[in-house]
C-alpha cells in the first residue's frame, strides 16, 4: 500500500497549529512524582470551588441526564438578558452559547475569518486567538505590545498598534479586557475611542473572561456598546468567577445578526444539560461572586506584597493571576516549583520565556506558593 503522510494531509493551517498548553492537572503531577496534597494555581481557577447553588442544581440535574438539553439554551439566555444589567435591555437573540467561551471564539472564527481573510491582535494575547485564526486558514496580524519600561501597563495592548495593523483584508479584531497572561486592561476611554476608529466591517471581540474580577472605577463594561456598535462581540465565560471550569459553558453577546450567523456555526447541543442548569443558578449568586471578588482582592495585595519584599518585579494584574519576571529561564523555576507540589504556568509560548503566571489562591494556597518561589529562586 502506498505511504502516506497524514499530517501532511490535514489543512495547512491546522498543519502549522501549535496545540493549546493547558496547565498540568493535579492527578498527572501526582502520578509522576509519586506525591499527594499538591496545588494548582495553573489554570485561573476559582479558589473556593464552585459556586454552591450551581452545585444544588446540578444534583437536581442528574434526574434528567436521558433527555437531550435545550439545544436553543433558551432558559439561561433568559436569565441572562435579565442579569447582564437589567437597563442595558439585552434580548435573547443576542446570545450565543458556547462549550466554554473558547467554543464561542471558535465559532466566531469560522463565521468571519478563513483563508484571504485576517485576524489582529496583540502581542501577549490570549492563546486561543492565533488557534481559532490558524485553524480557519486566516491570517495572523500581531500588532507591538507595549515595552516592558512602560510606566503604568507594561506588555499591555497598544490601540494604535492594533488600529495600524488592520487592512481591508482584516475581518476581526480579538482584545482580552484585562488580557490573560498579563493582567494588563483598558479604560473606558480607550476602548470607546477604539471602538470609533475600527472601520464598520471589521468586528471587535472585547473576551471579558475576567471582568467580574476587576475593581478599577474606570474599567469599561463593554456590553453598554453593543447599542452604538453593530460590530461588537462581547464574550465571558462561567469557568472563572463562577467556578465551573470542569462544566465548560460560556458565552457571546452581539447585534442579532451576528448572533444568527454564530449560531448557525454552533454544533446542535454544544452546552450539555447540566451545564445549562449550573449556569443559570450560579448567575443567582451574588454572594459567591461576591467571596470571590474579595478573596481575589486580598490574595492580589498579598502577592503584591511579596513581589516587592523579594524584588520580584511582576506585571500589575486586575485579573484572578498575577505575572511574574522569574529574571531567569522560566521553565527550570516551573520545575523545581513543581517538584515542590506546586503547579504554575510557563508562559514561554506567549513570548515571556522567563515569566510565571500565577493564580491568585486562597491566602493559605498564596503563601505556600510564595514560599516555594523563595526556596527554588534562592537555590
Ligand atoms: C480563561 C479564559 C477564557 C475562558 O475560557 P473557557 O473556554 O470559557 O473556559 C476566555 N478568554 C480568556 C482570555 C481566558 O483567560
Amino acid at each position: 500500500m502506498q505511504t502516506v503522510d497524514y499530517r501532511h494531509l490535514a489543512v495547512a493551517g491546522v498543519q502549522a497549529l501549535q496545540p493549546y498548553q493547558p496547565g498540568k492537572p493535579i492527578d498527572e503531577l501526582e502520578r509522576e512524582l509519586g506525591i499527594k496534597d499538591s496545588l494548582k494555581l495553573a489554570s485561573n481557577e476559582n479558589p473556593l470551588g464552585s459556586s454552591p447553588k450551581a452545585v444544588q442544581a446540578l444534583q437536581q440535574a442528574l434526574t434528567t441526564l436521558a433527555f437531550y438539553p435545550d439545544g436553543s439554551g433558551y432558559q439561561l439566555k433568559a436569565a441572562l438578558a435579565k442579569h447582564l444589567p437589567e437597563h442595558l435591555g439585552l434580548q435573547v437573540q443576542q446570545f450565543t452559547l458556547g462549550n466554554g467561551s473558547n467554543d464561542v471564539l471558535d465559532m466566531i472564527a469560522r463565521a468571519y475569518l478563513g483563508s484571504g481573510r485576517a485576524a489582529v491582535f496583540s502581542e501577549y494575547a490570549f492563546a486561543v486567538y492565533p488557534l481559532a485564526t490558524q485553524a480557519v486558514g486566516a491570517e495572523l496580524r500581531i500588532a507591538e505590545a507595549e515595552p516592558a519600561e512602560h510606566q503604568y501597563m507594561p506588555y499591555g495592548h497598544n490601540l494604535a498598534n492594533l488600529l495600524a495593523k488592520i487592512d481591508e483584508h482584516t475581518r476581526v479584531v480579538f482584545i482580552a479586557n484585562p488580557n490573560n497572561p498579563t493582567g494588563t486592561w483598558l479604560k473606558r476611554t480607550e476602548l470607546q475611542d477604539f471602538m470609533q476608529r475600527v472601520p464598520a466591517d471589521v468586528i471587535v471581540v472585547i473576551d471579558e473572561a475576567y471582568t467580574e474580577y476587576v475593581e478599577e472605577p474606570d474599567f469599561p463594561n463593554a456590553l453598554a456598546y453593543l447599542d452604538e456598535c453593530p460590530n461588537l462581540i462581547v464574550t465571558r465565560t462561567f469557568s472563572k468567577i463562577y467556578g465551573l471550569a470542569g462544566l465548560r459553558v460560556g458565552y457571546a453577546v452581539s447585534s442579532p445578526e451576528i448572533a444568527d450567523m454564530l449560531n448557525r456555526v454552533r454544533q446542535p447541543f454544544n452546552v450539555n444539560s447540566l451545564a445549562l442548569l449550573a449556569a443559570q443558578a450560579a448567575l443567582q449568586d451574588a454572594a459567591f461572586v461576591q467571596q470571590s471578588v474579595a478573596i481575589n482582592r486580598a490574595g492580589l495585595q498579598q502577592w503584591m506584597a511579596a513581589c516587592e519584599a523579594n524584588h520580584w518585579p511582576f506585571i500589575p494584574s486586575v485579573g484572578n493571576f498575577i505575572t511574574l519576571d522569574t529574571q531567569r529561564n522560566a521553565a527550570a523555576v516551573y520545575e523545581a516549583l513543581l517538584r515542590e507540589g506546586v503547579i504554575v504556568r510557563p508562559i514561554a509560548g506567549y513570548g515571556l520565556p522567563q515569566h510565571l503566571r500565577i493564580t491568585i489562591g486562597t491566602q493559605t494556597q498564596n503563601q505556600r506558593c510564595i514560599s516555594a518561589l523563595q526556596k527554588v529562586l534562592q537555590a
